[in-house]
C-alpha cells in the first residue's frame, strides 16, 4: 500500500486508464485553510492482491519509469516529519542477507546510501517535496484536518492545485 503524492496518483490513473485497469486510492494527510478549503497532501494507495502494473511473467514493474517514489525508493522508508531513513525488515532481498546485514543497517545507518543509491535518491526527492509542502502549510496557516471530514470542506484540492493558487 505505498504512500503517494497527489501528482503521482493522477499519473498513475492515467496510465491505468489507458489499460484499461480501475485504482483505488484513499486521501492519507489533508489541512484546511481559515475558508474552509482543503488539502489533501498524501494519499493511500490500495492495492489489492497483485499491483496491476506488476508483470507476473518477467516478475518486473511494467512502468519501471513512471513508478512513484514509494515504489522506487523501497525497500527504504522514511518516517515523517522527523526524516529518519530506516530499511524495510519485510522485503525478502534484505531478510536473505542475513541477520548481520540487518543488524549492520540499522547500527549503521550511514551505509544505506552506500547499500541502495538508487533508492537513497528516490528518499531524498521524497523527502524534498514533503518538507516542500509542509512549509507551505506552516506558511499558511493551514490546520490538520481528519480525512474522514473532507466532506465538511467548502471545497477540496489536491495539494499541489492548491499552491499553484497562489502563484
Ligand atoms: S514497483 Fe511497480 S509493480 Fe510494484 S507496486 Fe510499484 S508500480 Fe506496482
Amino acid at each position: 500500500m505505498p504512500v503517494v503524492f497527489p501528482w503521482e496518483k493522477r499519473e498513475l490513473e492515467k496510465i491505468a486508464a489507458e489499460i484499461g485497469v480501475k485504482l483505488h486510492f484513499k486521501p492519507l494527510q489533508a489541512f484546511i485553510d481559515r475558508n474552509g478549503v482543503c488539502a489533501i497532501t498524501l494519499y493511500r494507495w490500495e492495492i489489492q492482491g497483485f499491483c496491476p502494473f506488476f508483470d507476473k511473467a518477467s516478475k518486473r514493474c511494467s512502468i519501471h519509469d513512471d513508478k512513484p517514489l514509494a515504489c522506487r525508493m523501497y525497500p527504504l522508508l522514511i518516517e515523517m516529519p522527523s526524516g529518519n531513513l530506516m530499511a524495510s525488515g519485510k522485503c525478502d532481498w534484505i531478510k536473505q542477507q542475513g541477520p548481520r546485514f540487518i543488524r549492520q543497517l540499522s547500527t549503521k545507518p550511514e551505509t544505506i546510501p552506500e547499500v541502495f543509491p538508487a533508492e537513497f535518491e528516490a528518499a531524498k526527492k521524497a523527502f524534498i517535496e514533503f518538507t516542500t509542502i509542509n512549509s507551505f502549510i506552516e506558511r499558511h496557516g493551514l490546520q490538520p484536518i481528519n480525512v474522514n471530514k473532507l466532506n465538511n470542506c467548502n471545497e477540496v484540492f489536491d495539494i499541489d492545485d492548491y499552491m499553484a493558487r497562489f502563484d
